[in-house]
């Protein structure tokens, strides 16, 4: 099972540094969890570099990546320029906060998987719905990112993650859950994590073997809160 910590801007950089020896030498891990960890964008290279040279078993990864490769792109960060082989895409807040839209997301995904990276796209109904309605939605998005998924499926991992039930504590049931999973398999993806409000109170209601596994934000971001939850998943 996939443990993906979205670190998001919570910490600073010398509290990553330290969150991410800590969980190296005390967060136990099942044999059959991966951790992946996706720090601040400005911590990415030190901490890929300090997992490298301690032999940590885990994943570093990118919160975001530019849509371009072009070298004009003030704040950009170009796709394949960065260590790590995974790259996180299209997250809610960065749909709310910096109005990203699909096109950009294809963009996005598109330089990506050029570059090779392996892609954890993120998409979620705004607010709650039916689960019909869901289903046409999210039909409808991945539709139009047919062209550039097409033929390299196995480089997307889809994070369904309504934006209502991030960073708070309401998650969809895991009906709804089994439903979207069910429809992204269906499309020929074949990982489907779940990501908003996981944490050690949410966690056994949403839990399901269709899940490949979970995105997790806040509760990633504390050593005993994320162990609590590796600890659930390991005894259900
Ligand atoms: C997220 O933002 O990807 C997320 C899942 O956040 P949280 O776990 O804090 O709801």
């Amino acid at each position: 099972m996939i443990i993906a910590a979205n670190w998001k801007q919570y910490l600073s950089p010398k509290e990553e540094n330290e969150l991410l020896l800590e969980f190296g030498s005390s967060l136990k891990l099942h044999p059959k969890q991966e951790l992946w960890i996706f720090p601040s964008l400005y911590s990415l290279m030190c901490l890929s570099k300090l997992a490298k040279a301690l032999d940590m078993p885990v994943t570093i990864g990118a919160q975001d990546i530019a849509p371009t490769l072009d070298g004009a792109l003030t704040g950009g960060i170009r796709a394949d320029f960065i260590r790590g082989e995974l790259v996180l895409i299209g997250h809610s807040e960065r749909r709310k906060i910096f109005h990203e839209k699909i096109t950009d997301i294809k963009k996005k995904l598109q330089v990506s998987l050029d570059a090779n990276k392996r892609v954890i796209l993120c998409v979620g109904e705004k607010k709650p719905i039916s689960d019909e309605e869901i289903i046409e939605q999210l039909q409808t998005e991945l539709d139009a990112y047919k062209e550039v998924i097409d033929g390299r499926k196995e480089q997307v991992i889809i994070a369904y993650e309504p934006w209502w039930a991030i960073g708070g504590n309401k998650t969809p049931t895991v009906q709804t859950i089994q439903k979207v999973i069910k429809l992204l398999h269906k499309l020929g993806f074949a990982q489907v994590l779940y990501g908003g409000s996981v944490d050690p109170h949410t966690i056994g209601k949403i839990v399901c073997p269709e899940l490949a596994g979970f995105l997790i934000g806040r509760a990633s971001t504390t050593m005993t809160v994320l162990q609590a939850i590796l600890d659930q998943l390991t005894e259900m």
